[in-house]
């Protein structure tokens, strides 16, 4: 057994409190390679930012959970070597599928984890999530749950269609589970690919997609009946046009790959949501910054010259999103 205080992580608890009342949201960003925690890292202490790590059930499998939870711990001294000295860094478990993976989880030093049982029957998701809270806070390690399924692909778990979160099942939902946190549908989706190109209209001054709006309806209705609960937004990665510029100038294929625009991102980060996940976009700029290395210098074959300007674009993809979307900068007192 392994505590994440421990670790010098923190869980989620105060930093969302916090967000909420400064009308903020913190990064959640997934990781599973050593060149995306030290960008995160540096991202979030160059700006002052808490941040949240985010781990899959994939991503556990792909990196080995061993060496991810000593990844998070040196995460925390790399911040600190960096001259934070008190950084806020969670570590986190991102949809979580059983109270097995979640209980391994809080045994292995995370700070706090996700349960998702949005896939299953109401009264399933609600003993599920309790069952996994009433494990966790025995340790202090805070719980996000969901409510509403998202459309695209989550790890393990699809879905065909947006199910907007009913918010009257909201407050049910978290009175009877105890959770800290909640994933809500209003829009959002996983992956690149949030919508189809019939779901759109054409903005006339770029000629680029736009998508439809977000359901704001639905999250002012969730923070009228639970005023100051925390919200959760899943699936919300903005999917930058230079990038998938970048990718296909570069003998990539990426067709119609279309985001949330970042404007509603702000407006929701300014709202209860207190926890933006953004994975995709951390993707694109990896993946783009790789292909434009091998285009221009196919000769070149040491890692660190592709995965070098990999690390740095993806740097600033952080900052960009800490800085002007989320506005968790300047957080911190170091
Ligand atoms: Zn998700």
């Amino acid at each position: 057994m392994v505590n994440y205080k421990d670790l010098g992580l923190v869980n989620t608890r105060d930093m969302f409190a916090k967000a909420i009342k400064g009308g903020y949201a913190i990064p959640a960003f997934n990781f599973n390679n050593m060149e995306q925690l030290q960008a995160i890292v540096k991202a979030a202490v160059e700006t002052k930012s808490p941040v949240i790590l985010q781990v899959s059930k994939g991503a556990r499998n792909y990196a080995n959970q061993t060496l991810l939870r000593y990844m998070a711990e040196g995460a925390v001294e790399y911040a600190k070597e960096l001259g934070c000295e008190k950084p806020e860094i969670v570590l986190h478990l991102d949809h979580g599928d059983s109270f097995e993976l979640c209980k391994s989880c809080v045994d292995m030093g995370f700070s706090s984890v996700m349960i998702d049982g949005s896939h299953l029957p109401y009264e399933e998701n609600v003993a599920l999530t309790k069952k996994v809270v009433e494990y966790a806070h025995q340790f202090d390690v805070t719980v996000e749950g969901e409510l509403g399924v998202l459309a695209g692909v989550e790890d393990e778990v699809s879905a065909e269609h947006h199910t907007y979160t009913n918010p009257e099942e909201v407050i049910d939902f978290a009175t009877r589970t105890g959770c800290d946190s909640l994933a809500i549908s209003i829009g959002t989706s996983h992956g690149a690919y949030k919508f189809k190109p019939e779901q759109c209209h054409v903005d006339p001054a770029t000629g680029r997609l736009v998508p439809p709006p977000l359901a704001f309806d639905v999250l002012d209705a969730v923070m009228e009946k639970l005023p100051g609960f925390h919200i959760v937004l899943h699936g919300s990665s903005s999917v930058p046009q230079e990038y998938v510029d970048m990718i296909n100038q570069y003998g990539g294929k990426l067709e119609a790959a279309i985001g949330i625009p970042e404007d509603e991102l702000r407006k929701a980060a300014k709202s209860a949501v207190c926890k933006i996940n953004i994975d995709s976009d951390s993707r694109l700029a990896m993946t783009a910054a790789v292909r434009k290395v091998f285009a221009e210098k196919p000769a070149e074959f040491d890692p660190r010259k592709y995965l070098g300007p990999a690390r740095d674009e993806m740097e600033k993809l952080y900052k960009h999103k800490i800085l002007n979307v989320l506005g968790s900068d300047n957080k911190l007192s170091c």
